[in-house]
Parts: structure tokens; C-alpha cells; sequence
């Protein structure tokens, strides 16, 4: 399954707003500046479709994006960036916890984390909150490209003790050279059965 044929249909700044559950849903959540824009765009063959910035933190909704006749692809705001304030973050959790609870045709949600890191508290949040309410999730270790092949398996290791991920369960991508882009592809068409 290739994501090509892909649009932008709108955001939702509340739940009032969200389209009709119509399509299964695959929706990406990781920290600012993990690098959720651009495997977006890598996994659908479009630099462009997603803003990439270098810049974290800018307010934003749930951007749908239509894949074809077959699903919905959302991108869900960054999280836990420090100079957004403490109120907007509380909306933030609000519309997206609201989402994540409310979302009958939600499959899968993508948790982007960053390979050199080791596991951050709200990653940890994140994939144990999607457990208790039986949401799949799809943890994706991303810049892969920025460790050797050693180091990157040896990171991979630690970010699965640390978040108790079994390693045929994730994926480690890269948005610079496509590693892990054909496993993402098939792991996603597979939960929303397309
Ligand atoms: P977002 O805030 O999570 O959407 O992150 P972006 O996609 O905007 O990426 C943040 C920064 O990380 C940008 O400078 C990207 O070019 C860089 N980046 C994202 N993914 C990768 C990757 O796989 N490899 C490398 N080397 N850089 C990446």
C-alpha cells in the first residue's frame, strides 16, 4: 500500500469540528521537533504536505489529511514544549485526549520518538494512557540516520526496556534516507485495513 494519493482536508480546533467517522484513522503524536512532519511527508512522497520546522511549539489543531477513498491520516499537535503556556497546554490535552477517547474509527496511533534520546516521561505517558484505553499504537523510533548502526541498535534497545515495547513491535525510521518507510507503510495499511 503507497500513501501518494494524499490531500489536506481540514483542522479541527474542536470537537465539534472533526468530520464524520467515516474512514479508519491513523493518527501521529510525538514530542515538538521529533520529527513528525517530516515522516508524515516522507511516508507520502511529499516534502511539502507538512510544514517542517526547526522551530517547536507553534499553536496548531488536528490536521486531516485524506488518503484516497480509504482513510484519514491525522496530525496531532506537538507536545511538551516548554514555552507554550501552561493553560494552552491544558487545551491542547484537552482536544487531544477528548480525540483520542472520543474517536470510534481511531486504529492506530503513531508515537514518534527520537532514537538519540532515551525514553521522556511523556512518551512514556503517551503509550501507557493509549494501553488502558486498548488504542493501538505504533511506536516509531525516528533520525535513525544520525546514529551508527551499533549506537542505533543499542538506543532501539533502551527506548524498548524503557517504554516496554517488544522490538518486532516498532519501527525505526529514518525521514533522510527511508529506512523503515516500507515496514511503516505495511504496518499502517495493516491496521487500518487498506
Ligand atoms: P516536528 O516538529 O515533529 O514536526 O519535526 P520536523 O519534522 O519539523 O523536524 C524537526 C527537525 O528535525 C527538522 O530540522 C528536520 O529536518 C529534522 N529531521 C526530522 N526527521 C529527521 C530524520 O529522520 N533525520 C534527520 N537527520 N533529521 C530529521
Amino acid at each position: 500500500m503507497k500513501f501518494v494519493d494524499i490531500n489536506f482536508l481540514l483542522s479541527v480546533h474542536k470537537l465539534a469540528q472533526l468530520p464524520d467517522p467515516t474512514l479508519p484513522e491513523i493518527a501521529f503524536a510525538g514530542r515538538s521537533n521529533v520529527g513528525k512532519s517530516s515522516l508524515i511527508n516522507t511516508l507520502v512522497g511529499r516534502k511539502g504536505l507538512v510544514k517542517v520546522s526547526g522551530r517547536p511549539g507553534k499553536t496548531q489543531g488536528l490536521n486531516f489529511f485524506q488518503l484516497g477513498d480509504e482513510a484519514y491520516l491525522v496530525d496531532l499537535p506537538g507536545y511538551g514544549f516548554a514555552k507554550v503556556g501552561r493553560g494552552m497546554q491544558d487545551n491542547w490535552q484537552k482536544l487531544i485526549t477528548g480525540y483520542l477517547e472520543m474517536r470510534s474509527t481511531l486504529c492506530c496511533v503513531v508515537v514518534i520518538m527520537d532514537i538519540r534520546h532515551g525514553a521522556k516521561k511523556q512518551d512514556t505517558q503517551l503509550i501507557s494512557w493509549l494501553k488502558q484505553h486498548n488504542i493501538q499504537c505504533l511506536p516509531v523510533y525516528t533520525k535513525a540516520d544520525k546514529l551508527s548502526g551499533n549506537q542505533r541498535d543499542k538506543n532501539a534497545a533502551a527506548l524498548d526496556a524503557g517504554h516496554t515495547i517488544a522490538s518486532g513491535q516498532r519501527i525505526v525510521f529514518s525521514a533522510k534516507n527511508g529506512m523503515g518507510k516500507d515496514e511503516l507503510e505495511t504496518a499502517l495499511a495493516s491496521f487500518a485495513k487498506i
